[in-house]
C-alpha cells in the first residue's frame, strides 16, 4: 500500500453517485420509501431556508422501525451483545428489546409523560441506554442524553435549557474500576429544579443511593408494566431528540432533530458507508452520549438488525490491549472508531494489536476529527492487516449523519490517506471563500453544504435566532459547518481544521490539521496542537504542543528536530515559534482536542466554557508549560 487502496466490497443498490445528483429530492424519496410509514407524506421537502422539513405529511415512529421492523423478519436476532469493565456479560435479542422498551415507555406513560415532552437520561453504556431512547421515541417524547461523565453544573445546564420532565438515571457508572454514583450527581444537579417532576432510577452498580418522594426504582416501576405498547403514529418533522454538542469551539449548543428526515439520513448513510450485511459483528466506540452513538449505534445499526456489541468502560482498561481483546473475543467485523483513540492505540506500540487475533476486522471506520495520515495508514496496515478500507466519516450532530465518506461498492474509488473522499450521494458540497465564490481545486477554502438534506437539524432547541446566525449567515441559502477544507482535483475532500483555528501567517493561511499531522508524521510523536497568536509582524505567530510516544525523552535537540521536520514537511514560513512538550492535549469528553482554550491560555485570555473539558488536570500542565515557556523566553 502506497497512498491509494481501492474499496471494492458493497452491496449498494444505488451505482454510482449521479443517480442521486440528477434530482436529489427525488432520490432522497426512494431512500425514505425503504422505512416503515404508517402514512405516506404528501410532500417530499418544504424549504423555507434555513428551515427545512422533509416528507410533509407522512407518519412514522423510530421505535417502531428500529425494534418492530426487525422482529417480524428475525425476532430472535442478537441486538445486543454487551460487556461490563469486570468482564460481565448480558444479551439481548430484538424480541426481548422491544419488550423492555415497551414496558419503559408504558413506565413513562404511567409517570405522565406525553408526546412532545423532554426526557433527560443520564446513564452509562448499557442496555437501558439504548432502552430509554426508544421508549421515548415509541410515545413521542424528546430524549436528551447527557454522557454520563458530565458534571451536576453540566447537567442543570441542559435540563434547564430543555425543561425536561423526567429524568432517567442509574445508582451509578464503572469507569477504570470507580463507581461514580450518578445518581447524587442528578440530586444535586436539580435540588432547585421544580419542574422535574420524576428520577427513574436503574439499579446497576448496588451502591449506596439516597431515595426521595420524587424518584421511581426502576425494576419495581418497569417490572409491573405491561410488555406491549403501540408505537405512536408520528409526524415525520416531530422531535426525535435534543442533543447538545461537544463545546469544541464554545458553549455547546442544543441541536433539535426531526424524526422521518433523520431517520432515512440514518438508515441509508449506516447501509452505505459500512456496507452492513446480516453477519456483521459491528462495534462503534463512541458514548451514546455523542451524537456518533445516536446514529449509529441507536438508529441505524438496529433499523438494519444489526448484532452489535456494547461495551462500558475505558477502551484502555485494564489493560491497554482492552480493545483488541474485545474484537478477537467477539469477533467484530467492523470497527467504528476516533482518531483521537488510534493515536491513543498507535503510543502503545504494535505489539499490543499484533498479539490478538484482529482477522475477523473486514472494515475499519472513524470520526470526529482530521485523521492524520500517519494514523490512517497504521489502522491500515497494524490493525486492518492490508485487507480492510478506511472509512473516514466527516459530519456533525447538526447534520445528523456522514456527509463526507466513501462508500464500499460505489464506483470503487480509491481511498487517499487523510481524506474522508467526496459527499455521500444526494448531498453537495462545495468549497469557497469568504465572498462566497468556489475555489479552484487544491485550494484552500471553507466547507459548505449546497442543499438541504435529510439528517439535517431542526434548529437549535428554543433558539431559531441563534440556529440562523451560526449557520446560515455567513452565506446566504449555504450551510456553514465552520470547517476549513481542500477540494482536490479528483474531487476529495481534505479537512483541515475548524475555520476559527485557521492560522495566518504571513500572508498564508493554514489549517490545524496540516500542521498537527506534519508533527504526528514524526515517529518521536503521538500527538500535537496548534494555535496560533498575534504576531506584529507575521499577523500570527505559531504556538505548538507537543505529546511524545512512550519512552522519547524530551530534549532540547529533539525541540529543534521538530521544528526542522515541520520546516521540511510544509515549509520554513509553517515553523513554530514556540514549541511546549505536554504529557496531555486538552479535549472535550468525546476526545477533541480544544485550540481555543491552548489560544486563550497563550494569549493570557479568559478561557470560556469548559463544561465539556475531560480532565481540569491538562488546563495546568498547559498553563505550566506557557510559564515555563515564558521563563526561557524573559532569559534571552
Ligand atoms: P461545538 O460545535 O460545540 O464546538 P463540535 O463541533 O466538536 O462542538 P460535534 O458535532 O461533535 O461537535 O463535532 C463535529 C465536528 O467534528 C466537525 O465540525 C469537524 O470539525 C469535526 N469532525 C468530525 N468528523 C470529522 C472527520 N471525519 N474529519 C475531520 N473533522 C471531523
Ligand atoms: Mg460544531
Amino acid at each position: 500500500m502506497d497512498s491509494t487502496f481501492e474499496i471494492g466490497l458493497g452491496n449498494n443498490d444505488i451505482k454510482t453517485r449521479s443517480d442521486a445528483s440528477q434530482d436529489s429530492i427525488k432520490f432522497w424519496e426512494g431512500q425514505a420509501a425503504k422505512l416503515y410509514w404508517f402514512e405516506k407524506w404528501h410532500t417530499a421537502l418544504e424549504w423555507s431556508p434555513p428551515f427545512a422539513r422533509w416528507f410533509v405529511g407522512g407518519k412514522i415512529n423510530a421505535s417502531y422501525n428500529a425494534l418492530d421492523v426487525i422482529v417480524k423478519k428475525s425476532p430472535n436476532k442478537k441486538a445486543i451483545i454487551w460487556e461490563g469493565e469486570d468482564g460481565t456479560k448480558r444479551e439481548l435479542t430484538y424480541q426481548e428489546l422491544l419488550s423492555e422498551v415497551s414496558k419503559l415507555a408504558n413506565a413513562l406513560k404511567s409517570l405522565g409523560v406525553k408526546k412532545g415532552d423532554r426526557v433527560t437520561v443520564y446513564l452509562p453504556m448499557v442496555p437501558e441506554l439504548i432502552m430509554s431512547l426508544l421508549a421515548c421515541a415509541r410515545i413521542g417524547a424528546i430524549h436528551t442524553v447527557i454522557f454520563s461523565g458530565f458534571s451536576a453544573k453540566s447537567i442543570r445546564d441542559r435540563v434547564e435549557d430543555s425543561k425536561s420532565k423526567v429524568i432517567i438515571t442509574s445508582d451509578g457508572g464503572t469507569r477504570r474500576g470507580n463507581v461514580i454514583s450518578l445518581k447524587d450527581i442528578v440530586d444535586e444537579a436539580i435540588s432547585d429544579l421544580d419542574f422535574v417532576e420524576h428520577v427513574l432510577v436503574l439499579e446497576h452498580t448496588k451502591n449506596n443511593i439516597i431515595i426521595t418522594k420524587r424518584d421511581k426504582k426502576w425494576h419495581e416501576l418497569v417490572a409491573s408494566m405491561s410488555s406491549t405498547c403501540d408505537a405512536e403514529s408520528l409526524d415525520s418533522t416531530h422531535p426525535l431528540y435534543i442533543l447538545y454538542t461537544s463545546g469544541t469551539t464554545g458553549k455547546p449548543k442544543g441541536v433539535l432533530h426531526g424524526t422521518g428526515g433523520y431517520l432515512t439520513h440514518v438508515f441509508s448513510t449506516f447501509k452505505w458507508i459500512f456496507d452492513i450485511q446480516d453477519s456483521d459483528i459491528y462495534f462503534c466506540t463512541a458514548d451514546i452520549g455523542w451524537v456518533t452513538g445516536h446514529s449509529y449505534i441507536v438508529y441505524g445499526p438496529l433499523m438494519h438488525g444489526t448484532t452489535q456489541i456494547m461495551y462500558e468502560g475505558a477502551l484502555d482498561y485494564p489493560t491497554p490491549a482492552k480493545l483488541w481483546e474485545i474484537i478477537s473475543r467477539y469477533k467484530v467485523t467492523i470497527l467504528y472508531t476516533t482518531p483521537t483513540a488510534l493515536r491513543m492505540f498507535m503510543k502503545f506500540g504494535d505489539e499490543l494489536p499484533n498479539s490478538n487475533d484482529l482477522s475477523s476486522l473486514r472494515l475499519l471506520g472513524t470520526v470526529g476529527e482530521p485523521i492524520n495520515p500517519q494514523v490512517w495508514k497504521w489502522y491500515f496496515k497494524i490493525i486492518g492487516k492490508e485487507k480492510c478500507p478506511i472509512i473516514d466519516t466527516w459530519w456533525q450532530t447538526e447534520t445528523g449523519g456522514a456527509l463526507i465518506s466513501p462508500v464500499p461498492g460505489l464506483e470503487t474509488i480509491p481511498l487517499k490517506p487523510g481524506s474522508a473522499t467526496r459527499p455521500v450521494p444526494g448531498v453537495t458540497l462545495s468549497v469557497i471563500d469568504e465572498h462566497g465564490k468556489e475555489v479552484p481545486p487544491d485550494s484552500k477554502g471553507f466547507l459548505v453544504v449546497t442543499n438541504p438534506w435529510p439528517g439535517m437539524l431542526l434548529t437549535l432547541w428554543g433558539d431559531d435566532e441563534k440556529y440562523k446566525t451560526v449557520y446560515w449567515s455567513k452565506y446566504k441559502n449555504m450551510y456553514y459547518p465552520g470547517d476549513y477544507a481542500i477540494k482536490d482535483k479528483d474531487g476529495y475532500i481534505w479537512m483541515l481544521g475548524r475555520a476559527d483555528d485557521v492560522l495566518k501567517v504571513a500572508g498564508h493561511r493554514l489549517g490545524t490539521a496540516e500542521l498537527e499531522s506534519a508533527f504526528v508524521s514524526n515517529k518521536a510523536v503521538a500527538e500535537a496542537a496548534v494555535c496560533g497568536i498575534p504576531h506584529e509582524v507575521k499577523g500570527e505567530s505559531i504556538i505548538s504542543f507537543v505529546v511524545l510516544k512512550e519512552g522519547v525523552v524530551p530534549t532540547i535537540q529533539l525541540k529543534e528536530e521538530l521544528i526542522n521536520h515541520i520546516k521540511k514537511t510544509i515549509g520554513p514560513i509553517a515553523a513554530p515559534d514556540q514549541l511546549c512538550f505536554v504529557k496531555k492535549l486538552p479535549k472535550t469528553r468525546s476526545g477533541k482536542i480544544m485550540r481555543r482554550l491552548l489560544k486563550a491560555m497563550a494569549k493570557n485570555e479568559l478561557i470560556g466554557d469548559i463544561s465539556t473539558l475531560e480532565d481540569e488536570a491538562s488546563v495546568d500542565e498547559i498553563k505550566t508549560a506557557l510559564d515555563e515557556l515564558q521563563q526561557t523566553l524573559d532569559k534571552l
